[in-house]
């Protein structure tokens, strides 16, 4: 299937990208220059890795908000994904990994299974609210 390139609109194939060859490699690229920085360069924040590495603060909180980066910026605010609560790394805080871990409801067995735990996550959430 054909489709125009996210990025610069160019027309392209591929099954699941929304960006071209070119634009996939120049966005791989960067997420790498931004991983870097932030590995070489503890304590950063978003302001200065956006500066050093040419790369937009957006995509730098999509990094962060996807879970791709190990090291974050020192004043990105990252929360739970469960309660909200303000974390300092990871997708959830400590009180809701326990609550997870010690669930009787997902067996040890199933608790690496993605789409098992999204769908766990979801429950809770919903429960929450
Ligand atoms: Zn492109
Ligand atoms: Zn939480």
């Amino acid at each position: 299937m054909l489709k125009n390139c996210k990025q610069c609109n160019k027309v392209f194939a591929h099954p699941t990208r929304h960006l071209c060859e070119d634009c996939y490699k120049e966005a791989q690229a960067q997420f790498e220059r931004v991983r870097e920085y932030l590995e070489e360069n503890r304590g950063a924040t978003v302001a200065e890795v956006a500066e050093e590495t040419d790369t937009d603060v957006e995509v730098i909180y999509e990094y962060i908000k996807e879970g791709r980066l190990t090291v974050v910026p020192k004043d990105a605010e990252l929360r739970c994904q469960i309660c909200g609560t303000k974390i300092a790394s990871g997708r959830v805080c400590a009180v809701c990994r326990a609550e997870l871990s010690d669930d009787p409801r997902i067996p040890p067995s199933q608790q690496g299974d993605k789409d098992t735990r999204m769908r766990y996550l979801d429950a809770i959430r919903r429960k929450r609210r």
